[in-house]
């Protein structure tokens, strides 16, 4: 075989594992294939502390999870129809908007998922917060309509206009600007970045703190627990940012309003209905392809091109999970009405300290399949087999 044709299959070989790849990341947010897929929890506050005058960092809720599951996918069913069109037919989108944020993904997927970082290891460097804006200016900026942010602009380690990937001509698309939302008579304060005016993002709290860590413990022990301790504030914030988003935006058909967590090596997506009051949280969602790589995993790029852009591909509750009430309205009755009228965007204020609480993991429980998803579920099985069949003919060809 000459050289040519040798390069000329690689790459078709190659093309055919992205898409497969694509695909499989999609069959996780829709299917139970295996430990890997992606479900959201509905929670129970058991206790926390929305009555009092509480900033986020002192904010905290105890929460315990429901005994059921729902496919992530199924929170984002109009986004998913756009993707499976795109899967079974290469159907795209007709709607100039939707078209518009589709092709968003395209390019994202096809100029490179990496972010081109010569020494990964510097990566470990930056603080929890610089993390945070790398990955909104590298990857959830990028999947949006306009590229455009809010930063926090009492976060540590400003730089002006330069990104935190240490490469001199990446500048920020976002601003540094007032972040806060709430009241100050209840739950309030500033959020680490708002996507385009629509979306909280927060850095999980993963370094160990070793003056609380007991001894005996494994450091992957220690991380965890540090992960879902820092959950508690942003399930306040996706709360308060729900209520506020629901007072801003009274015409929107849901209120499902979502709050992406960034970690060092994975994101969270926490969710509030604050109409049915169902707060859902998502498992954990690897960032990138493998501890070494900087490149974002295709799960990563899927879930938060379809949280960054849920006004369009957030389908509301599925019915039967309006009945997982998250009890805030209950524990907050005393002053639901701040919360349903009173809250500001903007000049609120906010004072730093730090207080957190456990809560219970999730077991491993089988999600529901709605009728929708197990459509879904059958196209993109079929298009997984065809894949693989013609990715046989290929290796055919090579022997
Ligand atoms: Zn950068």
């Amino acid at each position: 075989m000459d050289t040519e044709m040798a390069s000329r299959l690689k790459k078709r070989r190659m093309e055919g594992n992205v898409e497969r790849e694509w695909l499989y990341a999609i069959m996780k947010i829709c299917t139970y294939l295996d430990e890997s897929h992606i479900t959201l929890t509905p929670v129970k506050i058991e206790c926390c502390n929305a009555l009092s005058a509480t900033s986020f960092p002192k904010a905290f809720c105890d929460t315990k999870p429901y005994e059921a599951r729902l496919l992530f996918g199924d929170v984002f069913q109009n986004g998913i129809s756009v993707l499976r069109d795109f899967e079974e037919s290469k159907k795209v989108p007709e709607d100039r908007q939707t078209l518009f944020i589709f092709n968003k993904l395209m390019d994202f997927l096809s100029g490179g998922r990496s972010l081109n970082i010569l020494d990964p290891l510097k990566l470990r460097s930056i603080s929890d917060s610089e993390m945070t804006v790398l990955v909104a200016n590298h990857l959830l900026g990028k999947l949006t309509a306009s590229s455009c942010y809010l930063i926090d602009s009492n976060c540590s380690g400003k730089r002006g206009d330069h990104c935190f990937c240490g490469k001199d001509v990446c500048k920020l698309t976002g601003n540094y600007g007032d972040t806060s939302i709430g009241n100050p008579e209840v739950w309030h304060g500033s959020l680490d970045i708002i996507i385009h005016n629509d979306v909280a993002v927060e850095a999980l709290d993963e370094q160990p703190n070793t003056s609380e860590t007991p001894g005996g413990k494994s450091p992957v022990e220690v991380k965890v627990k540090a992960t879902r301790l820092k959950n508690t504030q942003i399930i306040a914030q996706t709360i308060v940012f729900s209520f506020l988003q629901k007072k801003r935006h009274p015409d929107r058909e849901h209120f499902i309003t979502p709050c992406i967590g960034i970690g060092r090596s994975e994101l969270i997506v926490m969710l509030y209905d604050s109409e049915h009051d169902v707060l859902l949280e998502s498992s954990t969602i690897p960032l990138f392809e493998n501890e070494f790589s900087c490149e974002f995993s295709y799960c990563a790029i899927l879930v938060s091109w379809l949280t960054v852009n849920y006004q369009y591909f957030c389908s509301g509750l599925v019915e039967k999970y309006k009945m997982y009430k998250s009890n805030f309205f209950d524990i907050a009755k005393e002053k639901i009405t701040v919360y349903e009228e009173k809250l500001q965007f903007q000049n609120v204020n906010s004072c730093q300290f730090l207080e957190l609480r456990f809560k219970n993991p999730p077991v491993n429980i089988k999600p529901d399949v709605s009728p929708f998803m197990h459509e879904t579920q059958k196209a993109l099985f079929d298009k997984y087999l065809r894949l693989n069949r013609s990715d046989d003919k290929g290796s055919d060809e090579k022997n």
